[in-house]
């Protein structure tokens, strides 16, 4: 039912497709509370359809009911969701408004899983429902400490980190990974001069 990743197009080049590891975190993806309100992608119901459609959700964007009621609890939940995050990767617990309303997200029915995927139409609420509850099977739980920040200086991109090592670093190898790769070398190549 769910397939891997979301693509990102940033506005320096090629799309390349980011597995962040949970459903929850490619909705961080749309935006996000104080400096990040500036990448806010969630500004009219088609941009929640849309995000549905992209996301590893197997639900066509088309089969979501939204409209503009359904924007203000999107973005509080996203909001709420990225604090929780950025309070599971400092190792400290969730502010109390943030669980209440990551609570409260959760509380009303998810999405209805069938034989081939999801009972359709879905409700926006329902699609931010199950996002809710994604988040909190991994933030409430002993998952939230394999919850991180890419390793690059530049890149802000969080993931989960399913590996059975736990030893991923970058957002993705063939971005970060490999330009640090390629750094690496050249200033290990200096030093050798
Ligand atoms: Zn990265």
């Amino acid at each position: 039912m769910m397939s891997d990743g979301i693509v990102l197009t940033p506005r320096d080049g090629a799309s390349w497709r980011f597995d962040p590891g949970a459903l929850f975190l490619e909705f961080l993806l749309t935006g996000g509370p104080d400096d990040l309100a500036v990448w806010d992608r969630l500004h009219e119901p088609a941009d929640l359809r849309d995000w549905v459609g992209a996301s590893r959700l197997a639900l066509a964007g088309g089969d979501v009911t939204a409209d503009d009621a359904d924007l203000e609890p999107a973005r509080g939940l996203r909001d709420a969701l990225w604090r929780a995050t950025r309070a599971a990767i400092a190792g400290t617990p969730a502010g109390e408004t943030d669980r209440a309303t990551i609570e409260l997200a959760a509380a009303a029915a998810p999405l209805a899983p069938t034989w081939d995927g999801w009972r359709t139409p879905a409700a926006a609420s329902a699609v931010l429902s199950t996002v809710a509850r994604d988040g909190l099977a991994v933030l409430a739980g002993p998952a939230a400490a394999r919850i991180r920040e890419c390793a690059a200086d530049d890149c802000r991109l969080v993931f989960l980190d399913t590996s059975r090592p736990g030893a991923r670093r970058w957002c993705s190898m063939q971005r970060c990974g490999n330009r640090h790769k390629v750094r690496d070398h050249r200033s290990r190549h200096l030093e050798e001069q």
